[in-house]
């Protein structure tokens, strides 16, 4: 399986930062990358990031809607994110879980509508620090695969995010050994709901990954690549990232 390193704009980014898509293309050109690359910026910058791109590497969405298309003011479906060059989608991110109060059922959903498109859903689950303090962490994100995770999902239109809510943005991550573990038992559950299909399906871990971890974390067992947030906003970091894959 071949890793994954995607990075997550969020709401960040305006006309004037695409000379980083711009660096990002080159630089990958000249020495092509072990893993694949995707960037998921902010809505209005996705057919402008897709050109940037030239298909050295992906674009993706951030979120979508359930429905194809109607009356949600605001909100953008799986086919407009396609139309607009995406190939992969972001689902059930914790800022949307926390902000806009989306359930687990509500990913389920939007995983039909990112297949029905097309798109690569990249399912985000991981626990709070008080869940991890409490010991609860390895039942939360079991919970939250099986009611995110629709039955039919394969490695291909699939990939799963771990991101710990208490790594996002704040510089901590994980041991070694918590991460390995974690994947692991995301691993043991994707195979008992999904089959053995499910050996090959992506888990990136996310939270906090930078230049200077990313080569521990990258080659752990079961790290199927990362899902990086405020290193991927510059084209220099987010190449550190990505130069962290061993090759194989
Ligand atoms: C994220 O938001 O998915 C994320 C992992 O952010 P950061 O890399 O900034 O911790």
């Amino acid at each position: 399986m071949r890793p994954l390193v995607a990075g997550n704009w969020k709401m960040n980014g305006l006309g004037v930062d695409l000379g980083e898509l711009v660096v990002l293309g080159s630089t990958l050109s000249a020495n092509p990358p072990a893993c694949d690359v995707l960037v998921c910026p902010p809505t209005t910058l996705l057919s402008r990031a897709a050109s940037a791109a030239a298909g050295v590497f992906a674009i993706g969405g951030q979120d979508c809607h359930a429905k194809a298309s109607g009356a949600f003011t605001g909100d953008v479906s799986a086919e407009m994110l396609a139309d607009a060059g995406a190939s992969y989608v972001i689902l059930g991110h914790s800022e949307r879980r926390q902000y806009h109060s989306e359930s687990n059922a509500d990913v389920a959903a939007k995983a039909l509508a990112a297949r029905r498109a097309g798109l690569t859903a990249i399912i985000c689950l991981g626990e709070t620090a008080a869940q991890r303090e409490a010991g609860t962490h390895t039942e939360i994100c079991s919970t939250q695969l099986d009611e995110s995770v629709p039955m039919d999902a394969t490695d291909f239109n699939t990939a799963i995010a771990y991101e710990p809510i208490w790594a996002i943005g704040t510089g901590k991550t994980p041991t070694n050994a918590e991460i390995v573990a974690m994947h692991l038992h995301i691993r043991g559950c994707l195979v008992r709901r999904l089959g053995e299909g499910a050996r090959k399906m992506r888990i990136l871990y996310g939270g906090s990954v930078k230049p200077d971890n990313a080569g521990d974390i990258l080659n752990l067992p079961e790290v199927g690549g990362a899902l990086v947030g405020g290193a991927s906003l510059k084209a220099h970091d987010f190449l550190g990232i990505i130069g962290g894959i061993k090759r194989a």
